[in-house]
């Protein structure tokens, strides 16, 4: 007898220590381990989508005839041996986890481990494609090379409609007045759900789930259909929009469903590319889709496995400012953050942009902690991983790692912010000014940010329209000074 010990971001039968096995001599195991629930403040949503999903997915496997040791334990450790002294099986398999963390777990456990087949792009045959390119690991080099091999939007050797890229159609602004955006799918709390809520630990933070976030691969499937037939049509020109009037706009809202394996990004994809095969959505949209699906996401997935252990500790711009109050209380006069850190609090959740131009780019500019900033993302979002986390905040929005990754820092002052959201007009502060009591806090923080990293990046051809801007301000001393009245606002609460 087998024991399959499978993590809760692994919730599917195809994983590849699962698919085929007979039912009759394998059993499953699921530990919940206290140490990990208990160990930090996750937002409640995050820790209730992990906790109902392994409980729904423990049910499923035993309605396919499975044996299922669900288990909360101490820690996983602690958990695997009790199951061993309890059930005596020949082995244990595991399939690769999704944690450099759990990869050492597993081989210090004396764990059969198993490829796995949760990506599309293993993390070996990443690293082969990275040996061959000198150290030039461009996402788009990336992203052509997956459409080619998966022959994803393919019109023989050439890209579908003659163009790899549509990015330039999906930077609109948000449009006038509320389009209909689609509505997400809800589901009703049933009595699992009650139950994982009620045994959450007193450090979980956040606002209780209302059925937006899927648990179980029907509901996930459910979420995945709307998006197809009412969202991927509008996704594309306003996937980078900001707007009060919707928090979701036209996104899929499939995260975190992907991100525990309940759903795989070859049927994602697959779905999208039939919808336009069928003429439902345009290629703009459909291609501007299919990027993120394979080609950040597996990128980033890459990347993670490339550069650990040693990722999560880089730091190459010295910053060191603790994450200031607003973070954890939402209170701050500056409209863009208030709503977004809203959006964080009621669903654990903020779209793309806002995650980078918004609160990376607020960290990124403030100087904050890189590790503190990555923490706190990793447990505020409900579809967040270390893996997802580490290269995108790190990496993309903090340029902690001196750009392996993005070959600029995305800096931006509260310009962008007007330009692609609907935040400034009511807003205490004025984007435009970079001094004075009423000075956007983006504005002036972007200049001090240049101001104060001329050095490091004036090597960065990149840069050199932001830093020659930055040379021709006359009140830069002024700015400074603003800036620092800012920090100082912002470390005690009150800006
Ligand atoms: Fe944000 Fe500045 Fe706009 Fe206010 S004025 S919403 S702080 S970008």
């Amino acid at each position: 007898m087998d024991t399959v010990w499978v993590f809760g971001d692994q919730l599917s039968v195809d994983i590849k220590s699962l698919a085929g096995r007979d039912p009759a001599t394998t059993t499953v195991l699921l530990v919940e381990s206290g140490a990990t629930i208990g160990d930090r403040p996750w937002h409640r949503q995050r820790l209730h989508v992990v906790l109902a999903g392994m409980r729904r997915f423990a049910g499923e496997l035993e309605t396919a005839g499975f044996t299922v040791d669900l288990r909360p334990a101490p820690t996983f450790a602690t958990g695997l041996r009790a199951h061993r002294e309890r059930f005596s099986p020949d082995r244990v398999v595991a399939m690769e986890p999704m944690s450099w963390s759990g990869q050492t777990m597993l081989e210090r456990l004396d764990v059969d481990i198993v490829g796995s087949n949760q990506f599309l792009c293993h993390r070996d045959d990443f690293a082969a494609w990275a040996a061959e390119r000198d150290g030039r690991l461009r996402m788009e080099d990336f992203y052509r090379w997956q459409r080619q091999r998966l022959d994803v939007l393919m019109d023989g050797d050439a890209p579908e409609g003659g163009r790899w890229n549509y990015d330039d159609q999906n930077r609109e602004p948000p449009p006038d007045g509320d389009p209909g955006w689609p509505e997400p799918v809800v589901d009703d709390l049933d009595d699992l759900d009650a139950a994982v809520l009620a045994g959450l630990p007193p450090s979980a933070v956040g606002a209780d789930p209302t059925g937006i976030w899927p648990t179980d691969r029907a509901g996930a499937l459910r979420r995945l259909e709307r998006f197809i037939a009412h969202g991927l049509p509008r996704f594309g020109p306003h996937q980078d929009a900001m707007t009060e009037s919707s928090w979701h706009l036209a996104h899929s809202l499939i995260s975190p469903a992907l991100n525990l394996g309940v759903l795989h990004p070859r049927e994602v994809v697959d779905a999208a590319v039939d919808a336009y095969d069928r003429g439902e959505a345009p290629l703009a949209s459909v291609e501007g889709f299919v990027r993120q699906i394979i080609g950040w996401r597996e990128y980033v997935w890459g990347l993670y496995w490339l550069w650990m252990p040693g990722y999560r500790d880089v730091n190459e711009l010295d910053a060191d400012r603790p994450l200031p109050p607003m973070f954890v209380t939402g209170d701050t006069e500056m409209r863009c953050m208030s709503e977004t850190l809203a959006g964080v609090e009621v669903h654990g959740y903020a779209h793309h942009i806002q995650r980078l131009m918004i609160l990376s780019n607020f960290a990124l500019i403030a100087g904050l902690d890189p590790q503190a900033f990555n923490a706190w993302m990793r447990e505020r979002f409900v579809d967040a991983a270390e893996w997802v986390m580490l290269p995108n905040v790190l990496g993309m929005g903090l340029h902690a790692d001196g750009g392996r990754m993005a070959t600029k820092p995305y800096a931006a002052s509260g310009a962008y912010i007007d330009r692609m959201s609907d935040h400034c007009a009511g807003c205490v502060y004025d984007r435009r000014a970079r001094v004075g009591d009423n000075a956007c806090p983006f504005t002036t923080l972007y200049w001090d940010f240049l101001a104060r990293n001329e050095a490091s990046l004036q090597g960065n051809g990149r840069m050199g329209r932001q830093l020659a801007n930055l040379r021709r301000l006359s009140d830069i001393d002024d700015v400074r000074a603003r800036a620092v009245e800012i920090l100082g606002l912002a470390g005690d609460g009150s800006l």
